[in-house]
């Protein structure tokens, strides 16, 4: 099989959704499924919807598209602010939009009625975090200004959180969206149908006993696919921490002194290396082929017992200790999100789906591949 390769088990996916829709179902909350850390990969949001998710959540138009190319159907929301030259596309591909911008929004309005549709929006608000959103000042008047804009629907309000500085959802910014809500629809007389909380990070919040309050939708991708929340990276139990694993292939497999010899100076990405510390005398070393433009070295976990010791572009360096790793062996990694992004929007990692009924296969390519052979579903 081609490495290397993002291996993506379908069937975990599926269970780690429904697990998460059933318990925060429980709380009155829906889960739209943000499939943006794996390319709009259509096979993987067909598995989200297997699972329960309510509708799909990519940040870019481009994965939007694939999704609706590749024949899934269901609700698709644009979770980044749409780019003023992309709101043609936009409105044709994605129900739904994320805004915080009025000139943005009145540019979906335009673009909407002139390809006859009806665009939905929903208002994100700044509670800390200090990415995307309207400060909670200006909301009545951003939302007095699109009810006003032809073609557009004022679908919902929402807010981001933990991505940009860590600001924390909790008790207090969640009952502060809360609150905005209540007080827009007092003044406006108009009923919020979504009040997006965020994204995984809210987890911690959700299942640590808080009354949830007005929030009903929260888009999760991170913890659907890795089953870990993104504060502190923890496992959350019940969940399959592998759905997702990348597969390098050795290259180079020959016992070598633990000490780099010669007069040491930076390395092709800056960064001092281990092996350049204490002599431990020999050990096995192996290259697999993988690298930076591959993934994110940083974000790997190598098998048990294994060492990486460094990665330029193309190679990744690993004490195998006592394990037997000939050439042409393949080795497996766990993946962190960035390792997963990476992988799967690097035109060199192949991706292999495994685990899902008969119509998600055979496989999918994650994006303009520079390889011509196909893939293979894994048995
Ligand atoms: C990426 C993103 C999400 C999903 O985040 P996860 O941590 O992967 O659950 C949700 N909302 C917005 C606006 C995003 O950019």
């Amino acid at each position: 099989m081609p490495a290397p390769r993002l291996e993506i088990r379908l069937d975990r996916i599926e269970h780690n959704t429904r697990t998460l829709v059933d318990r925060l179902q429980q709380l009155g909350i829906s889960v739209t499924g943000v499939t943006k850390a794996t390319l709009g990969a259509p096979a993987v949001a067909r598995a989200m919807l297997r699972g329960g998710v309510v509708g799909l959540g990519d940040s870019r138009i481009e994965n939007i598209e694939r999704l609706r190319a590749g024949g899934v159907g269901a609700t698709m929301t644009l979770i980044r602010s749409p780019m003023l030259s992309q709101v043609e596309r936009v409105v044709a591909h994605a129900d739904v939009s994320l805004n915080s911008e009025p000139a943005v929004i009145e540019a979906l309005g335009a673009a909407a009625v002139a390809q006859g549709l009806t665009h939905a929006v929903v208002l994100m608000v700044e509670l800390g975090d200090l990415r995307e959103g309207i400060m909670p000042g200006d909301l009545p008047d951003v939302v007095a200004h699109t009810l006003r804009v032809p073609g557009i629907e004022l679908r919902g309000i929402g807010t981001n959180l933990a991505c940009q500085s860590g600001a924390t959802p909790d008790e207090r910014n969640m009952g502060a969206l809360g609150a905005l809500v209540a007080s827009i629809e007092s003044s406006f007389g108009i009923e919020v149908g979504v009040v997006s909380g965020g994204n995984s990070a809210n987890l911690d919040w959700a299942f640590g006993g808080a009354d949830p309050g007005r929030i009903d939708d929260l888009r999760l991708g991170e913890s659907i696919l890795l089953g870990c929340e993104p504060l502190r990276r923890t496992p959350i139990v019940g969940l399959h921490t592998d759905a997702m694993t990348l597969v390098g292939e050795v290259i180079e497999s020959k016992v070598k002194p633990s000490r780099a010899w010669g007069e040491i100076n930076e390395t092709a990405f800056g960064a001092a290396r281990p092996d350049t510390g204490t002599d431990t005398g020999t050990t096995r070393r192996v290259i697999v082929a993988l690298g930076r433009q591959d993934t994110d070295p940083d974000g790997l976990t190598p098998p048990d017992g294994m060492t990486i010791l460094g990665a330029s572009s193309d190679h990744l360096v690993l004490d195998v200790g006592a394990a037997d790793c000939p050439i042409g062996a393949e080795l497996r990694f766990g993946v962190n999100y960035a390792a997963l992004l990476r992988s799967a929007t690097s035109p060199f990692v192949m991706t292999a789906l495994s685990g899902a009924p008969a119509p998600d296969l055979p496989v999918e390519r994650a994006t303009a591949r520079l390889a011509e052979a196909a893939d293979q579903p894994l048995r």
